[in-house]
């Protein structure tokens, strides 16, 4: 039988006009990579904080290790380790000093573990946090996030402020050693190829609303990308089966679709047309599919990840 981490419920959350979560039902079983990806403004901090009992379920239920985490906070937090979007830690502090001061508060801190990742990191203990880089903080940030081996350990936005190699090899192999140990991981992330390449689940969250969430290999095998060839002039893109998205002109076009092969095949013939090549599609093609272009705020994110 597959444990339940984490369970929510029709879980809903206005801010005045908004509709930060709208009827939001989610689980994540034990040593799963469970990857939250939506568009800025989405819902998936307010999500992540419901998780953290940061705020109380106004409408809905959200359990933790099968606990309401607003009730038994002790309980709950200890076994979550909580990488936040702004890397909130302290200035005056060394980086010796927070690790043992994060320590504290943990009976499960692994100190030689902590030692480890400093290590592969390059950082070094005796360095303030105030003279640390934004990358030098975020690698802070996680390794006191990671150090106690939690159950759940919960990341907003991991790669903001990483450098490439960092965030492909260490954060991999962090996240990876984690649900490894049987451990379960919940990361939220613009970076949809890093999301591909990390996470054996998906959770797609558009205006407050689940809108995609399935294991990643379910995913894979129903999103296609198909190219498709009609002798004549199209005048407008076609209308064909379980089509998502529709790119082209003229003659060619590009379409993402959830059909199976065969119906799509079918239903390209019925109207005239060829499937010249497919493909699975990339969860960034099925982002847009749902969700339409990201925005400003995250391709400037996506520039700065990748920087
Ligand atoms: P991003 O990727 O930009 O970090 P997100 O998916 O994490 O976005 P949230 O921070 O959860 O999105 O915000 C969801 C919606 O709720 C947004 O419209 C946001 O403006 C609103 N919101 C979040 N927190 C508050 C708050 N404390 N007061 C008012 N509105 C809020």
């Amino acid at each position: 039988m597959t444990e339940l981490v984490v369970e929510i419920n029709n879980l809903s959350r206005d801010f005045g006009k908004t509709k930060a979560l709208d009827c939001v039902d989610f689980q994540a079983s034990r040593g799963k990579v469970y990857g939250l990806v939506g568009a800025n403004g989405a819902g998936k901090t307010t999500l992540i904080k419901h998780l953290l009992g940061l705020l109380r379920a106004k409408s809905g239920t959200v359990k933790i290790f099968g606990e309401d985490p607003v009730r038994n906070p002790e309980g709950v937090l200890k076994r979550i380790g909580y990488l936040s979007e702004d890397r909130d830690i302290p200035d005056w502090m060394s980086i010796d000093e927070l690790m043992r001061y994060t320590g504290a508060f943990h009976s499960t801190w692994d100190q030689g573990y902590a030692a480890e990742l400093l290590s592969t990191f390059s950082l070094d203990p005796a360095k303030k946090i105030k003279t640390l880089s934004r990358g030098m903080r975020a690698q802070v940030a996680l390794i006191s996030a990671v150090a106690h081996r939690p159950d759940l350990l919960i990341l907003d936005e991991p790669s903001s402020g990483l450098d490439a190699v960092v965030r492909k090899d260490i954060l991999n192999a962090v996240v990876r050693t984690i649900s490894e140990e049987g451990r379960t991981v919940i990361f939220s992330s613009h970076l949809l190829e890093e999301v591909e390449r990390l996470s054996d689940h998906v959770t797609m969250i558009h205006q407050g609303k689940i809108t995609l969430d399935s294991s990643l290999e379910i995913i894979n095998s129903n999103h296609h990308c198909s190219s498709i060839r009609f002798a004549d002039l199209q005048n407008s893109p076609p209308s064909l089966e379980g089509a998502a998205a529709i790119s082209g002109e003229g003659r060619f076009f590009s379409v993402v679709h959830q059909s199976s092969m065969d119906a799509f095949q079918n239903s390209v013939k019925k109207i005239g047309g060829e499937v010249l090549k497919s493909r699975h599609a990339t969860l960034e093609e099925i982002f847009i599919s749902r969700v339409g272009r990201p925005n400003i705020g995250e391709l400037s994110q996506h520039k700065e990840n990748t920087r």
